[in-house]
């Protein structure tokens, strides 16, 4: 023990898990340290904050947990101790009101992370949490099982910490310019933790666009239509939603919601499939009735739109992807409209998406989120392997695994105390 009357802990990270970690340790009487590389904490939770700050989600526990998929099980305890209620409980405790939006997303009632992050901050401090920005954490000076002191790169130079106990939340790899950058993954991997490669998920894909669609369409929102994806196994997936073509392909939540899967498939096939139904009030026979009418002198847009009401951006949608000889076959076209192939070549880059898939694999963790082979190291947040849609699941299970490495942390300190006395 570096202090035999009060412990410490050091957090590299002060995004929402490293000072979800803080405040568990704060509160548990041990002294508390935050480094982070950037020149002040918490910047991707005030990007968060621009999109209204979406806190939570106030569905029901089942579909809520299922929204990890395949880390369901791991997560589960996590959210048992912190979950979306507690969330805002807590964020109230802060003096930040939450209210559910239509889609039973939660978010802050001013809609922004600004006013919730600096009264976070004022109370951390308060409890006598101190925070040392412009410290980039470079591992350990010793390379054995017992991990030594926390290097730290500062302005005034390399400066090593020596901690009783230390919650490592670095963050994933997504939007680098706001401090996490995925250095981290080498420094675990070279200490023998397990670390799953980090990808994008809730991220844009690659189609490769003809100019003309590009330059004419780019940027445009596609709204209300249904995307389905069927994998190798057959298992469907269809959402409605909307998304806006980009430059290279297709970005927003609609395609955010089915990365994971499409992700997957291009990684395994080199493309994947997503089928749009550009007008999903209007059922296959109809749409087949309404195109068969004849269109007189009227060009074939003006007959879409004033037929089946489709313009614009979704019209030249079908013109890109449909050979032109399908435009003269009613069927043809109907069945285009309701299920219109694209084919997406390559997710965007890390650096794009929202958030990471992969990361430290909950094997190389005990149940207290403590890295097995190095006691006392504990992680929190993005950096752990498992990733979620958007919805308010992302900051959910940061929160509450930042709280569970606090809490671990404080524990794991407290088994040491009778070799202390
Ligand atoms: C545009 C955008 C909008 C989003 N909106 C939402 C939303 O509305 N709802 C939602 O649930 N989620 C949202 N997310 C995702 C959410 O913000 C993240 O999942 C969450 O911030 C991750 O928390 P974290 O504490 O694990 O890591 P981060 O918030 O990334 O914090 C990690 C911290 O560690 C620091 N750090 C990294 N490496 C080092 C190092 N080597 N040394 C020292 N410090 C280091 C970084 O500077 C950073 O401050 C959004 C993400 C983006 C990009």
């Amino acid at each position: 023990m570096t202090n035999l009357s009060r412990p410490s802990v050091a957090i590299v990270g002060g995004g929402p898990a490293g000072l979800m970690a803080a405040e568990a340790l704060s509160r548990g009487g041990v002294r508390v340290d935050v480094y982070d590389a950037m020149p002040s904490v918490g910047r991707k939770f005030l990007l968060a904050g621009k999109g209204g700050l979406n806190l939570t989600h106030a569905e029901p526990r089942e579909p809520f947990l299922s929204r990890y998929g395949a880390r369901c099980a791991r997560i589960e305890p996590l959210l048992e101790a912190f979950g979306p209620e507690t969330l805002r409980d807590w964020a109230r405790g802060l003096g930040i009101d939450t209210f559910v939006g239509s889609s039973g997303r939660v978010f802050p009632v001013e809609e922004k992370a600004a006013p919730l992050l600096r009264a976070w901050l004022h109370r951390l401090r308060e409890a006598g949490v101190r925070f040392h920005v412009r410290h980039r954490w470079l591992g350990w000076d010793k390379t054995d099982a017992e991990a030594g002191a926390l290097r730290f790169a500062t302005p005034q130079g390399e400066r090593a910490v020596r901690a009783d106990a230390t919650v490592l939340a670095p963050g994933g790899g997504s939007w680098p310019q706001l401090g996490s950058d995925g250095a981290w993954v080498p420094l675990l991997e070279q200490r023998g933790v397990d670390v799953a490669a980090l990808q994008p998920t809730n991220c844009g894909f690659d189609i490769g666009w003809s100019e003309h669609f590009r330059t004419r369409f780019a940027g445009h929102p596609v709204k209300s239509v249904v995307a389905s994806f069927t994998d190798a196994a057959g298992a469907v997936e269809r959402r409605q939603g909307e998304f806006v073509v980009t430059e290279t392909g297709v970005e927003g939540s609609l395609i955010y919601a089915l990365s994971a899967r499409l992700r997957d498939e291009i990684a395994a096939r080199g493309s994947a499939v997503l089928h749009l139904d550009l007008a999903p009030g209007r059922d296959l026979p109809r749409l087949v009735d309404e195109l068969s009418r004849p269109r007189g002198a009227r060009s074939l847009s003006s007959h879409l739109q004033s037929r089946i009401g489709l313009k614009g951006v979704k019209t030249g949608l079908l013109r890109e992807v449909l050979p032109a000889e399908d435009f003269a076959d009613p069927a043809r076209l109907a069945a285009a409209i309701k299920a219109l192939p694209l084919r997406l070549v390559a997710p965007r880059p890390l650096a794009e998406a929202i958030s990471s898939a992969g990361g430290v694999a909950f094997e190389a963790l005990d149940d207290r989120l403590m890295i097995r082979s190095l006691p006392g190291v504990f992680c929190a947040g993005e950096m752990l392997d498992w990733e979620a849609p958007t919805g308010g699941y992302l900051l959910t299970a940061c929160f509450a695994s930042g709280r569970a490495a606090g809490l671990g942390a404080l524990a794991w300190l407290k088994g040491l105390e009778p070799q202390r006395g």
